[in-house]
Formats: structure tokens, C-alpha cells, sequence
């Protein structure tokens, strides 16, 4: 194909898109990434510091070598660029017995996180309340909680990813072309054809990662993708040792039978003196660029008032920041990575619903060889389990 901008151009340089293009430079191919905004930034579904991990993933089997393979990724990537990127200081996923709680979708979400534990030889315990009680005495309980617990659970830290990522790919050749919006992908002879407000690209494969803006380049996306606000909250803690990473886990919290009745949260991070904190929420939608990216100072006393303060001791309630993000949503709450209906050579990926980044350095390997012509199986991300 001639006069072609890369072999392989990558719209979207956050979590899926920096990912896919580090492992394309680490194949050699020729490769371009391009991004409306200077990623890492806080626009899209990729800030906010930290970002939950777990093994035995209670949304699915067919996720659990996606996260494994990008913990090895992410520490091979530390090694590389002496960036701390995943931190494993263990993780709860809590729930009460009794009461049926839901996760992304997937009810039974603790029983779900055991059986993938089992299912796929995770270490793991099963912890009833008193013992939970007695290893986190931060946590304020019914009585009736229990709770998978993995070590190998933590968190990966979203913005040096990107970064380490990103700039990696540059030393390995790849290149990048940022502060440029892609308007729409067509197809163009055997290639594809993109417009930019910068001018025309032309490539032989595209891989489409553009987040919450994927529907507006993918139209087959609109009916079964829509875009969610979700607000992220630091509160100031009493005692920041007492919920240091080595005492204090990650936790995904289902404390109740309402929709909503769910928290989850990080440790304080070193030298921080904040603990992150937040919910879902799934009722109001929104678009990337009509957002409401402020968060009011009730939304986070309302926050506080209903999940924070019952339930963990020492955690004040005068909020230190809270910021805004991005949740791209499928009706099962899966991912969709598939080709690009009417665009052969195009490939969109949109592994969000809330749960997509640490899974984010596998996929993004698996793209990278299945664009370079790998038999890769993402078959249980296809678009067309929506009848699309
Ligand atoms: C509040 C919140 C909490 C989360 N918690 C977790 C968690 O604990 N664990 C977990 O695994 N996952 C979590 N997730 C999900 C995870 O963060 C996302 O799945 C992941 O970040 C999505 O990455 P992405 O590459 O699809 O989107 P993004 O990182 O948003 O990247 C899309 C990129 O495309 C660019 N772009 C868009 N349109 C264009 C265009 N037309 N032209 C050029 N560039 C364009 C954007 O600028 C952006 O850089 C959470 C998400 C949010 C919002």
C-alpha cells in the first residue's frame, strides 16, 4: 500500500492504547500512535493514581491470563525503566453472608472471585467476620461479613504505566503524534484511511482505543456501549501507619442489598496521609465531552456519610480532593475487542465497564500479535454476543 503513515496506527494512547503500542514497537513493526489529549492525562478513564488488581477475577474466567500475564508485564516493565508500577499488597473482595450482592455485573460477585481462586489455582483464603475483624481492626463489621482474600491481589499505578509505556515504545521506534483528534476511520483500498484535524493518515492495520470516544469513530458501538461519570474521593485518615499497604489491603466492599450498596478502596499510599475511596454509579449517563468534571463538595459528604464512615475507623470527612472519570459500560459489562464492522483492517478494543486496566499490558500484547497476523483468542469479546 503506498504512502502509508505506519503499518499499524493506534488511536488512543491511554491504558489499551500505550500498551498495544509498546508491545507493537517490541515486535518491530512500524508503528504510530496518536492522541487528542497528551497522555497520561486526567480526561479520559486512566487517572486518579491507582487502580485495583486481582487475580481471581469474579467477572470471568476468560479474563484470568489477561491480568496474569500483565503482572508479569508490569514487573518486567519495572525492571526495565525502575518505575514502581504494580504494588501487591493483597486485596478483599468482601460481601455479607445472606444478602445477594452484584459486581460488574456478575451476581454472587464473592462466590464468583472463589470459584475463579479454585478454578484457575489463585492462592486464596476464605475469611469469616471474626477473623476479618481481627486482621483489620480499622474495619468497623456487622458480624454476618466474609470475604475472599488473595495476596497476590494490590494495585497498579495507571499514570506511570501509561508513561513507562509510552515512553518506551518511543526508544524502541515507535512514534507518536499527540494534540491530534481523529475524526473518522474508513476503509481505503487494502488499508485504512483516517481524518484528523491535522490532515489525512493512511496505514495497513488501525487499532481503535479510544475509550470513552470509541462510539463516535465505531458507530456498531453506540447501541451497546454508553459512557458513565464516576467520582473518585481522598479522605484524610487519623493514623496514616494504621492503613499503611503492609496492614491495610486493597477492598471491594458490598455492604448491603440496595443497588449501591458497594465501596471499595485503596491503602494510604507512601508519604500520602489520604486514603482513595469510591463507588459506581450505573443510573445516569453522560458523554466524554459533555462531562461534568468538577465534583462538588456534597458529593463527597454524601460519600463519606454512607459508606465511609460506618465502616472504616479513622477516616475524616472533610475531603482532601476528588476528581471525575470515565466509564465506557457494555450491557454484560464484559469488554468488546473485535473487528471493526465495514473497516477491514480495523480493530477496536473498549476493555472498560469499570474493571479494563489491569488487564490492560496483556491485552494490549494480544492485540499487538493479533494485528501482526497471531491466531490471539478474544473470541468472548465479540460484538457480536449483542446481536450487533
Ligand atoms: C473511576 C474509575 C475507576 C476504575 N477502577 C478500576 C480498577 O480498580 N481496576 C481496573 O482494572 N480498572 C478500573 N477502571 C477501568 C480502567 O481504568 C479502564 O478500563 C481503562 O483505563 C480504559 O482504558 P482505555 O485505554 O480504554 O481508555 P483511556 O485510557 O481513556 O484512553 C483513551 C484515549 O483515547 C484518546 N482519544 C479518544 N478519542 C480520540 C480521538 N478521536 N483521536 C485521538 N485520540 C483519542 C483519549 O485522549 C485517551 O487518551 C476504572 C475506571 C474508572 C474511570
Amino acid at each position: 500500500m503506498a504512502g502509508v503513515s505506519a503499518d499499524v496506527i493506534v488511536v488512543g494512547l491511554g491504558a489499551m492504547g500505550a500498551a498495544t503500542l509498546l508491545a507493537l514497537a517490541r515486535r518491530g513493526v512500524s508503528a504510530l500512535g496518536i492522541d487528542r489529549f497528551h497522555p497520561p492525562h486526567d480526561q479520559g478513564s486512566s487517572h486518579g493514581e491507582t487502580r485495583i488488581t486481582r487475580l481471581a477475577v469474579g467477572e470471568g474466567a476468560a479474563y484470568a491470563p489477561l491480568v496474569a500475564r500483565s503482572h508479569e508485564l508490569w514487573r518486567g516493565l519495572e525492571a526495565e525503566t525502575g518505575e514502581e508500577l504494580l504494588l501487591q499488597c493483597g486485596g478483599l473482595v468482601m460481601g455479607r453472608r445472606g444478602i445477594a450482592t452484584g459486581h460488574h455485573g456478575k451476581p454472587a460477585f464473592v462466590e464468583r472471585t472463589i470459584e475463579v481462586a479454585r478454578q484457575c489455582a489463585i492462592p486464596h483464603e476464605v475469611l469469616e467476620a471474626d477473623e476479618l475483624g481481627r486482621r483489620y481492626p480499622q474495619m468497623r463489621l456487622e458480624g454476618d461479613e466474609f470475604a475472599s482474600y488473595e495476596p497476590s491481589a494490590g494495585l497498579v499505578f495507571p499514570e506511570r504505566c501509561i508513561a513507562a509505556q509510552l515512553e518506551l515504545a518511543g526508544r524502541l521506534g515507535a512514534r507518536m503524534q499527540l494534540g491530534t483528534v481523529v475524526r473518522s476511520v474508513a476503509r481505503d483500498g487494502d488499508g485504512v484511511c483516517l481524518t484528523t484535524d491535522h490532515g489525512l493518515l493512511r496505514a495497513g492495520r488501525v487499532v481503535l482505543t479510544a475509550g470513552a470516544w470509541t462510539s463516535g469513530l465505531v458507530p456498531a458501538l453506540a447501541p451497546v456501549t454508553s459512557v458513565r461519570r464516576q467520582v473518585l474521593h481522598w479522605f484524610p485518615v487519623a493514623d496514616p501507619a494504621s492503613y499503611a499497604p503492609e496492614r491495610f489491603p486493597i477492598f471491594i466492599w458490598m455492604h448491603g442489598p440496595r443497588e449501591g450498596d458497594y465501596f471499595y478502596g485503596f491503602p494510604c499510599l507512601d508519604g500520602q496521609a489520604s486514603l482513595k475511596v469510591a463507588t459506581e454509579q450505573a443510573e445516569e449517563e453522560t458523554t466524554a465531552d459533555g462531562v461534568d468534571r468538577q465534583v462538588a463538595a456534597k458529593e463527597s459528604s454524601a460519600f463519606h456519610a454512607r459508606h465511609v464512615a460506618p465502616r472504616l475507623a479513622g477516616v475524616l470527612a472533610a475531603r482532601e480532593r476528588a476528581a471525575a472519570c470515565l466509564y465506557t459500560v457494555t450491557p454484560d459489562g464484559g469488554f468488546i475487542v473485535d473487528d471493526v464492522p465495514g473497516v477491514p483492517g480495523a480493530i477496536v478494543a473498549s476493555p472498560c465497564s469499570g474493571h479494563g486496566f489491569k488487564h490492560s499490558a496483556g491485552l494490549g500484547e494480544a492485540l499487538a500479535a493479533r494485528v501482526s497476523g497471531a491466531a490471539v483468542g478474544l473470541e468472548a469479546f465479540r460484538l457480536g454476543r449483542f446481536g450487533a
